[in-house]
């Protein structure tokens, strides 16, 4: 079973009320059957159109240690939105023998390798979103539409 994000596939669940369609995702997926898609902010209960947000003091994997936090652009927490968000896709992933999740690139949540830590400068530092960072560290392969972009499709 594969997991998506879900603005990836046009479902207009990003921050500002829009999608990322990847015409690239369509086409991997058109012959691998049922897929889930998820979006990590929205299942932890924030709505759309949201706040902008960012990791602050680590990556992903350090807010899933309680080590470093996720802070919208007006200065409000929103941790626990984004680890409940991560915490659900887990479990929907264990309970669906999830083995592979493609992701939105540089995404505080679904971001894989890559993650701005600077909304204003867009600057990037090496990392995954805290939704990836969960999944990897439970042995999910993770990997963005980046990849598919690029050719690098998994076997
Ligand atoms: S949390 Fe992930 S699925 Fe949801 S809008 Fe952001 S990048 Fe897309």
């Amino acid at each position: 079973m594969i997991l998506v994000s879900a603005c990836l596939l046009g479902i207009n669940c990003q921050y500002n009320g829009e999608n990322d369609l990847t015409e690239k995702l369509l086409e991997f997926l058109k012959d691998k059957g049922t897929f889930i898609a998820m979006c990590p902010e929205v299942w932890g209960g924030l709505p759309i159109p949201r706040d902008a947000s960012q990791i602050v003091g680590g990556t992903g994997i350090d807010v899933v240690g309680g080590k470093a936090k996720v802070m919208s652009i007006k200065n409000k927490d929103v941790t626990n939105e984004f680890i409940t968000g991560a915490e659900r896709i887990l479990q929907i992933a264990k309970e669906n023998n999830v083995e592979l999740a493609i992701l939105k690139a540089k995404s505080p949540s679904c971001g894989v390798g890559k993650i701005y830590d600077d909304l204003a400068s867009r600057h990037l530092i090496d990392g995954d979103g805290v939704a990836a960072a969960l999944l990897r560290k439970n042995g999910i392969k993770v990997m963005t539409e980046k990849d598919l972009i690029a050719g690098n499709w998994p076997k």
